[in-house]
């Protein structure tokens, strides 16, 4: 599912020029710059542009590399995984499925039986505490 582009402009025109680079220039935030990089509170985080639900505090783990990291989509069918040769590497880019924001990469190396590390910039996205 895809949102209306009318309505990504919209969206767009709320962030951050910070924000904005990340989402939609494909940008990465300094390590451990992050305000979710030692996030331990329950939750769910949004995408920051269009608040789609794509990760949980469930599946958060300390990777040491300075960027929230999962071992898990909330639901797979939330992001979109595309192929990046960008720095002479090859990676995964990992977008929101809906507004097709930039939210990070993903790697083959994580520590739990998914093995894999959504190494997410805190940035592009938007945590809700859970209510307890
Ligand atoms: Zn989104």
């Amino acid at each position: 599912m895809k949102m209306d582009p009318r309505k990504i402009e919209e969206l767009k025109k709320k962030l951050t020029s910070q924000q904005y680079n990340i989402c939609f220039l494909a940008g990465t935030e300094p390590p451990f710059s992050g305000k979710y990089t030692h996030n331990k509170k329950k939750g769910i985080y949004h995408c920051v542009v269009c608040e789609e639900p794509l990760f949980s505090s469930n599946d958060k783990f300390d990777s040491k590399t300075g960027w929230p990291s999962f071992d898990k989509v909330v639901n797979s069918d939330k992001v979109e995984l595309k192929d990046d040769t960008s720095l002479g590497m090859h990676r995964l880019e990992v977008l929101c499925k809906n507004c097709e924001a930039h939210l990070g990469h993903v790697f083959d190396d994580g520590p739990t039986e998914t093995r894999k590390r959504f190494c997410i910039n805190s940035l592009a996205l938007n945590f809700k505490e859970a209510k307890s």
